[in-house]
This record gives C-alpha cells, sequence and structure tokens, in this order.
C-alpha cells in the first residue's frame, strides 16, 4: 500500500466488509470518511474507529448526490444478502445505478479514483466454470435476483463508459462470497445462518440438496486484494475477480460448521430460492498476475475466526439481555 496519506472515501463503511476496509485505510494513514444510510450497516461495527481524528462518518444515501473532496472513492454501498437486497427490490436497482452515477459525477469533478465492490453475480447462473472475467455471464433479467445482479451489471457498464467518455481513472472488482467478524448475524446469508444455528442448537436450514457449490473467501483477504487493485496504475481497471478458488457445496459447509462446533444440530431441508446459481468458482489468474494476490487465510482458520466472533456476539446479547 502507498505510504502517502489520501482522503478516502468508502460508501457502505458501516456494512460487513466496508467497516473492514475503513479499518485497513485508517492503519495505512490514510483520512477516511465513511458514508451509510445504515439500510444494513451498524454504528457498532466502526464504533472503535470513532475516537480516530482521521475517521469521520456520515449518514447519507448515495441515491442522492454527495458533495465532498476526497482523493479516492471505494463504491461499497448496496445490500448485499439475498434476504436484504430483495426487500426492497428498487431501492437495490436504485442504490447501484444512482449511486454508480452520484459516485462517479463526484469522482469527475474531483479527477479521484472509483473503485466499484462489484460481485460474482454479474456471472448469474454460470455456464463457464470456473468464471474468468472474460465470460458475459447468465443473468435473468426479470427475477428476484435481477435487482442485485442487474444492477451492479449496470454499475459496471456505468464505470467503463465514464472511463471511455470522461477517461476516469476506475477500478472494478468482482467480489465473490465472502465471510468473516461483523457479518451481520440475522443477514440470511449462508455463514452467517449456520454458525447462528449451529451456536444455538437450532436446525441448520439447507436450501434446495446442498450440491449447489460457492467459494468461501475470508474477509481480511478481500480487503488486501481490493486496496492493491485501487493502488495500480491507471490502465488497470479490471474487472478482476476477487475470490477463494476453493470450491465446496453447501453440504460440506454445513458439516465443516457443525463439526467445529461441535453442535447437536439437525440439518433441515428447504426450498431452493429462485434462481439460486448452481455453482460458483473464481478464476483469479488475472489478480494472481496484475496483484501478485492470492487467499492466504484458509477456510478451517476464518470459520475458526467467525464462529468465535458470533459466539462473543451471542454472548455480549445475552449479557445486554440479561441487564
Ligand atoms: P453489507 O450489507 O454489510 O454492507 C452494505 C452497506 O451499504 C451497509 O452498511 C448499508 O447500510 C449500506 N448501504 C446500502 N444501501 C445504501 C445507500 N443507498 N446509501 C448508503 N449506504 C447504503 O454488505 P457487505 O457484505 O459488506 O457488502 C459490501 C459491498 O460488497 C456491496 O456492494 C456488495 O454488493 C459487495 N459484495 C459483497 C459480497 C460478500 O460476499 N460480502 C460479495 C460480492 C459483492
Ligand atoms: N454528483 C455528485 N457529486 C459531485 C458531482 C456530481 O453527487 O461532486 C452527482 C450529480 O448529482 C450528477 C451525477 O453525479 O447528477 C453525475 O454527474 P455528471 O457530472 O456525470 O453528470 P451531470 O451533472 O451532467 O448530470
Ligand atoms: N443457503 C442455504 N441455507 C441458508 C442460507 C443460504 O442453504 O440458510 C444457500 C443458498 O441457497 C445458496 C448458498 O447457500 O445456494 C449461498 O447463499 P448466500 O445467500 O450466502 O449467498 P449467494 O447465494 O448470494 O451466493
Amino acid at each position: 500500500m502507498s505510504v502517502t496519506s489520501k482522503r478516502v472515501l468508502v460508501t457502505g463503511g458501516a456494512g460487513f466488509l466496508g467497516s473492514h476496509l475503513c479499518e485497513t485505510l485508517l492503519d495505512a494513514g490514510n483520512d477516511v470518511l465513511c458514508v451509510d444510510n445504515y439500510f444494513t450497516g451498524r454504528r457498532t461495527n466502526v464504533r472503535h474507529l470513532l475516537d480516530n481524528p482521521r475517521f469521520e462518518i456520515m449518514r447519507h444515501d448515495v441515491t442522492f448526490p454527495l458533495y465532498v473532496e476526497v482523493d479516492e472513492i471505494y463504491n461499497l454501498a448496496c445490500p448485499a444478502s439475498p434476504v436484504h437486497y430483495q426487500h426492497d427490490p428498487v431501492q437495490t436497482t436504485k442504490t447501484s445505478v444512482h449511486g454508480a452515477i452520484n459516485m462517479l459525477g463526484l469522482a469527475k469533478r474531483l479527477g479521484a479514483k472509483i473503485l466499484q465492490a462489484s460481485t460474482s453475480e454479474v456471472y448469474g447462473d454460470p455456464a463457464v466454470h470456473p468464471q474468468t472475467e472474460a465470460y458475459w455471464g447468465n443473468v435473468n433479467p426479470i427475477g428476484f435476483r435481477s435487482c442485485y445482479d442487474e444492477g451492479k451489471r449496470c454499475a459496471e457498464t456505468l464505470f467503463f463508459d465514464y472511463r471511455r467518455q470522461h477517461n476516469l481513472k476506475i477500478k472494478v472488482a468482482r467480489i465473490f462470497n465472502t465471510y468473516g467478524p461483523r457479518m451481520h448475524p440475522q443477514d440470511g446469508r449462508v455463514v452467517s445462518n449456520f454458525i447462528m444455528q449451529a451456536l444455538s442448537g437450532l436446525p441448520i436450514t439447507i436450501y434446495g440438496d446442498g450440491q449447489q457449490t460457492r467459494s468461501f473467501q475470508f474477509v481480511s483477504d478481500l480487503i488486501d486484494g481490493m486496496v492493491r487493485l485501487m493502488d495500480t496504475p491507471d490502465d488497470v481497471t479490471g474487472p478482476m475477480n476477487l475470490g477463494n478458488p476453493v470450491e465446496l457445496t453447501i453440504l460440506e459447509l454445513a458439516e465443516a460448521v457443525i463439526a467445529k462446533t461441535g453442535s447437536k444440530s439437525e440439518l433441515v431441508f428447504e426450498p431452493l430460492p429462485h434462481d439460486d446459481p448452481v455453482q460458483r468458482q473464481p478464476d483469479i489468474t488475472l489478480a494472481r498476475k496484475t496483484l501478485g494476490w492470492e487467499p492466504r487465510v484458509a477456510l478451517d482458520s476464518g470459520l475458526d475466526a467467525t464462529i468465535a466472533y458470533f459466539a462473543r456476539l451471542r454472548h455480549d446479547l445475552a449479557a445486554d439481555g440479561a441487564t
């Protein structure tokens, strides 16, 4: 990472990934402005940063214009869990599309570098496996996941058109499933669901037959990759996959969580959500070559850290309830 101090805007900075990114950017000596409307993010995620004089937080919805002065923008604002992004699908599309337009307009006025948190969902239910950046994807434009997938695809379009039309310095990261401490315990994603269910002795909810696959990346690996991508020369735009290529079935994930927690939870099988992708695995050749980056945290230790986080959270919540 560069040693020169910068003013960095992180939209969605009070969310799971954003809070880790703010922390990393502050540790590197930057000034950080965190912008969030707290739809899925929480002030507690950044509570430990509030006393840092280099850290500032602003409640703001990125679908509205934002006039601030910064050198770099990481655009993470957008709910990421299917439960949350399907809660108000119109707002989800607006967040990706209007949010991208506003942040690109801001970057254009300032001549600032801007990085978009895109997603492996741009590949939809992929017919090419593993997914390389050259694959155009297989996305249903009118389904329940479309507000997220198509919103993110349109945001990518806007990023590349602002580059071609206005010569902006853009970076597009296609992020694959990421887990770790500060995931929202009720956000419905598979890692948080399984761990919370296992720790509470509740049934582990497998959607479908559990044979669908995902590749899970620990949060610190992703943040390292994003910061490296932002620091690349201007001709490096991406899109670039950032993910852990180790692929496993959802059933295997459930078994790993049960084994690690020693839980007596049983497995229950529930209907598969609409358009749930059958398989997903990143090809990270480009990131390896361009960033000299690859994931370092194995699922084993990443799960340990995440289970420890949720166990502490449950303990704190119980203590709060008791007082
Ligand atoms: P998250 O839900 O924890 O964080 C999203 C943050 O954006 C929250 O703090 C939320 O309050 C904020 N937000 C939502 N709408 C907003 C708006 N209109 N204006 C301002 N703030 C708004 O999710 P996350 O996992 O931290 O994801 C962060 C980004 O990374 C998202 O853009 C997501 O699409 C992308 N991503 C995440 C993953 C993953 O596995 N976690 C995978 C691919 C892409
Ligand atoms: N914008 C913003 N902050 C800025 C500059 C622009 O939020 O500092 C928003 C503004 O609302 C505008 C959008 O970004 O609608 C796109 O800006 P651009 O300059 O591309 O387009 P225009 O202003 O011509 O619509
Ligand atoms: N899933 C599951 N049980 C749950 C939550 C999710 O079996 O309690 C499945 C879901 O159907 C999907 C996979 O786990 O196949 C990953 O789901 P998640 O919502 O975490 O991410 P995404 O589908 O966006 O990759």
